[in-house]
């Protein structure tokens, strides 16, 4: 993967997104903006997916107090 710039590509067809301030970002048009929208719906309303509980990351406890006489 390679980072050009401010090059973004369109969620929908792959194709490159000038910038965020495109209309239509992050689609490089409004019609793949209404594509991805309406998949977007319909797998919501379609597959009823279970969520998964929040996996909270193994974080190491702070260290203590060094044990200094
Ligand atoms: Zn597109």
């Amino acid at each position: 993967m390679t980072t050009d710039g401010n090059i973004f590509r369109c969620p929908a067809c792959g194709k490159p997104v000038p910038a965020p301030s495109h209309p239509s970002f992050p689609f490089c048009s409004d019609r793949c903006r209404l594509i991805d929208l309406s998949n977007w719906i319909e797998e919501k309303y379609t597959v009823a997916r279970p969520l998964e509980p929040d996996e909270e990351p193994d974080v190491a406890p702070p260290a203590g107090p060094s044990p200094q006489a």
